[in-house]
Parts: C-alpha cells; structure tokens; sequence
C-alpha cells in the first residue's frame, strides 16, 4: 500500500538530533503545517528547528491527494450559518491569502503544480449547492453552477471556483525544507516547561508549535473531544481520463477525482476511523464500472482531523499554555489551512496581531452538535469491555479487516497486528502483539 507520490526518490534528508539544543521556536512535527511555519518563520528572521520522528512528509501529507483549494467542501454556508458574516468574510480571505503565497513559492519550487478549476458537486441536492453559491455571493466571491461537470456522474449541480491547483506534495517538500533547520528521527516523548525530551537529547526553547497532525499532549485544549479522525481510500487509475479539474462531493463519504499524470486519483470509502465504510471496495466498484479496462497501480489510505465546526485549530494550544500554540483540524484540506497557519502563527511568535486570530482560536466555543456525536463514542469506547485498548485514553481498539490493523473510534489511533503505532494521538505501542 502506497501513494503514488511515494515512488519520487527524496533529494534531501536531515540528520537526526545529537545532544541537547537551544532554539527560539521549536516545531514538532515535519508535515506540512510544520514545515510551512518553519519556512515563515525563517523569512521572519526567527530562529527555530523542526523534529520529525520520522522522515518529513512522511504522515499523512505523503498520502494526500494534493489538491489545493479555498472551496473546502460547502464550507462557506457553514461558516456564514455559525460564525456570522464578518468572520466568514475573514475565514475567505484568510485561504485565500494562502493560495497566493503558495502560488509565489511555485514560481521558485518545481513541483508539477497546474491550475485548476475546483468543484464541488451534489449527487442528491440542487439546492445546497445553490446555498453555497448564494453565500459566496455574500462573501463576494463569484462562483458559478453547473448543470453537469466532466465526470461519469448524474449531478444535482456543483459549485466552480475557478483558479485553484493541484500539485505533487513530496516534490513541493523537498523545495521547501533545503535551508529549514530538520532533525529527522527525531522524536518528542515528553514536554517539561520551555523543553522537550526527545529519544536525541533535549531541546530548550522560548516558544513552541505543536504541530503533530492530532495533538499529542492530553493535558491541555481538550483536544480529543474536539476532534476526531475521518479515514478515505484513494486510488490511482491508469484511465486516461483527463476530468479538467478537482472535484469532491459535499457528501464527506462521496467521491474526490484529480488527475496526475496519466493517472486518475480517485479518493472515497471514507468513513470514521474505528467504524466500517466502503474502503477501498467502493472505489473499484467505481472504476471496475465507468473505467473497466483501466489497471489500478496505487492504493493507499489516511486519515485527517475533524474539528467541531469545520475550521481548523490554529492559535495558542489552550488559554493556559502562552507561548504553546497548536495547527491542526484540517477536515481533509489541509494545504490552504497549513499554510493559513503559517501565516497565522509567525505573526503571533513574531509579536505581531494576526487578523485571523479569533475564527482558528482553539479556544472558541464547543458548542456544537458535533461534540455530542464525540463524548458518545468516546463513552462508547472507553466502556465497551473488549481487549486490546488503546495506549492513548485507554478505549477498546477494533480490528479493521480491509486494512489489518486495530483502530480506535474514539481518537483515531490506529495500531498494526503486531502492535506497532501506525497513527497518533497515540504515542506508543502495543503493549503486547494483540490477539484477534
Ligand atoms: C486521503 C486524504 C486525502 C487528502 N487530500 C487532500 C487534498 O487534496 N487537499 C488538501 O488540502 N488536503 C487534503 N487532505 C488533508 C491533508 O493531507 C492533511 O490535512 C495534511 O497533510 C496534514 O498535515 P500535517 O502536517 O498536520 O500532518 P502530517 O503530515 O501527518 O505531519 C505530522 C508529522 O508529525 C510527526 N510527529 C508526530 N508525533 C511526533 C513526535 N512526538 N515527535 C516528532 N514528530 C512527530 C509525524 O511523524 C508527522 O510526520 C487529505 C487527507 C486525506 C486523509
């Protein structure tokens, strides 16, 4: 199982940490959201250092489908409905502000970027794409509908923002990170006041960025009642079906299309992690249907994290931890928001105001039907009397057939059959190889 981004051979890696260290601002985590923080932050003038435990985008960024886009699904009729009309205008301007300084890197860094149209469609609804685009309107952004877009699929109607793009992830990474401070291999077993242990050494910092995908410290933010992990499937099609463009359904278990290549990427299957969903069955159903002469040369799978009210997490960790701040909840779209955060968080360690603070505060309120659905499972999970249990809260870990691993439904941990940690909040692994 790997992406079809995984075959790139990486130019660039980083030598693991040897010995303590001091640093102005340390980030953890060497995806997406902590490389683009080191890069502003560097621009900045501000001195700071990532640790990776592993190899950089080697999360859930090298298994994306790296579609860049402010139309996160029909997010701006949700953001306009909960947090009214001045903040959704900011939350807008926000991404697109990110779009435009991804754009200025893609002049320097080569990395198959392409303009795209961005859609989003309905296969049910006419009317909620027509709310999307009434609250575009609002915003002041002209989005237009279309009857019918080019897949193989009876649509109600989709949304068009015209001028997104879509690129190749590791190719962007290796571009980024060549004058970033990298300790690879490097990894955070514990936060001490203004230091981290590491298995290398300790790292003495004056601010901190947490940006480890799922928040890794419980302590503090509430972080896993505010969230929870939302796995798809994706796979690469040797169809030669060129879609002229990036679409997702409105419906989060729906079908994603992009083109790479001579590969169509198909992403769907999703569903929480921990439950059961189409997986990877459901996309070759698709492709075996509309595409039946076309091989399937990758298959992978990831997840990402879902916040309460589809905005991400971006700000001070919680009211508690001033000079701790956090990047996370990406609901599936985390190349605008990473970079949103970027933004966001040099202005702040830089001692600036950042115009974006109070819609990504991690502190807003919780109020939401969402965190019901999250205090459920979490009660579910914690007591269902069922071995093995998962290191991070202790909920009852469930086996996933498609993917042979044990997944928490509570948090979105996810273990492999010998127990080794595949996906965080989790820090450590099994105890002991479980038994089926
Ligand atoms: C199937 C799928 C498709 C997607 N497609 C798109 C898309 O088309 N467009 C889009 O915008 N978004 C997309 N997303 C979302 C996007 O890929 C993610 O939001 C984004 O990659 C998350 O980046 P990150 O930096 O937060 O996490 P990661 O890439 O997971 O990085 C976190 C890093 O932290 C490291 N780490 C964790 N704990 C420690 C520790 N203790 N010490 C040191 N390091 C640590 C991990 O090793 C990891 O490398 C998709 C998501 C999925 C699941």
């Amino acid at each position: 199982m790997k992406s079809v981004w995984s075959d790139f051979e990486r130019s660039l890696s980083f030598n693991s940490l040897e010995g303590d260290f001091k640093t102005n601002t340390l980030i953890i985590g060497g995806g997406i959201a902590g490389i683009l923080c080191s890069h502003f932050l560097r621009s900045a003038g501000i001195d700071c250092a990532v640790v990776e435990s592993n190899r950089i985008f080697s999360g859930v960024t090298e298994n994306t489908t790296a579609k860049i886009s402010i139309q996160h699904g029909l997010i701006f009729q949700r953001v306009l409905h909960s947090f009214g009309e001045e903040k959704a205008k900011l939350f807008l301007k926000a991404h697109q502000k990110a779009l435009t300084e991804y754009e200025k890197l893609f002049e320097k860094i080569s990395c198959d970027y392409e303009k795209k149209d961005s859609f989003v469609y309905s296969l049910t609804d006419r009317r909620k794409i027509e709310k999307e685009i009434e609250a575009l309107d609002r915003l002041g952004l002209k989005a237009d509908f279309l009857e019918e877009v080019d897949l193989p699929l009876k649509i109600k109607g989709a949304v068009r923002i015209k001028n997104q793009g879509q690129f190749h992830p590791l190719k962007f990474a290796m571009g980024i990170s060549e004058d970033l401070l990298i300790f690879e291999n490097t990894k955070v077993l514990e936060l001490k006041k203004n230091k981290a242990v590491t298995n290398r050494g300790e790292i003495f910092f004056e601010n901190l960025i947490v940006a480890t995908h799922f928040p890794i410290f419980n302590k503090h933010g509430l972080y896993p009642l505010k969230m929870f992990q939302h796995r798809s499937y994706v796979v690469a099609l040797e169809a030669k079906k060129n879609v002229n463009g990036i679409y997702v359904d409105e419906d989060e278990k729906g079908l994603s299309f992009r083109n790479y290549k001579d590969f169509l990427i198909l992403g769907g299957g999703a569903h929480r992690t921990g439950k059961s969903g189409g997986g990877w069955r459901e996309l070759e159903a698709f492709a075996e249907k509309n595409f039946p002469e076309a091989e399937i040369s990758y298959r992978w799978a990831a997840q990402d994290c879902m916040t309460l009210d589809g905005v991400s997490y971006i700000g001070q960790y919680s009211k508690n931890t001033p000079n701790v701040y956090v990047t996370t909840g990406f609901n599936k779209w985390g190349f605008t928001s990473a970079m949103v955060s970027a933004l966001l968080l040099s202005d702040l360690i830089s001692g600036k105001e950042s115009p974006f603070s109070s819609i990504f505060s991690p502190s807003r309120t919780m109020l939401r039907p969402q965190l019901a659905v999250n205090t459920f499972e979490s009660l579910l999970g914690l007591l269902t009397p069922t071995v093995p249990r998962c290191p991070h809260l202790g909920c009852a870990l469930k086996y996933n057939k498609e993917e042979h691993s044990w997944d928490c439904s509570c948090h979105g941990s996810r273990f492999s059959e010998e127990g080794k940690l595949l996906d965080s909040p989790s820090t450590a692994d099994l105890k002991k190889k479980p038994k089926k």
